[in-house]
C-alpha cells in the first residue's frame, strides 16, 4: 500500500481546552487527541497527524487580531487575549 505524506502542514486549535502548560505541552496533547479521534473514524482515511521537527515548532497567535503575541491577558470572562487588544479594549 502505497502511503501519501503531507508537509508543511500546519495545526490550529482552542488554547487551554485541555490543559493548561505551555503551548508546546499543548500542542503534544493536541496532536494525540487528534490522532485518538482519527482511530476510531472509519471515513479518516488511516491519517495521523506527526511532529517532523524537533523541538516542536509552536506560535501563539490572539484570536482578537489575528497576531502573534507573546504576552497575553486573561480577561473575567476566561478569554486570553494579547496585552495589544486588552488594553485598547478589544475584548
Ligand atoms: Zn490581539
Amino acid at each position: 500500500m502505497k502511503i501519501i505524506t503531507i508537509t508543511g502542514l500546519g495545526l490550529q486549535f482552542d488554547a487551554g481546552q485541555l490543559r493548561p502548560g505551555t503551548p508546546e505541552h499543548q500542542a503534544e496533547l493536541a496532536i494525540k487527541r487528534i490522532n485518538g479521534l482519527l482511530q476510531i473514524d472509519p471515513f479518516a482515511l488511516g491519517a495521523q497527524i506527526f511532529n517532523t521537527q524537533n523541538p516542536l515548532q509552536v506560535i501563539e497567535v490572539c484570536s482578537e487580531c489575528g497576531h502573534e503575541s507573546i504576552e497575553f491577558v486573561l480577561c473575567p470572562d476566561g478569554a486570553e487575549i494579547c496585552n495589544d487588544c486588552f488594553k485598547q479594549g478589544n475584548h
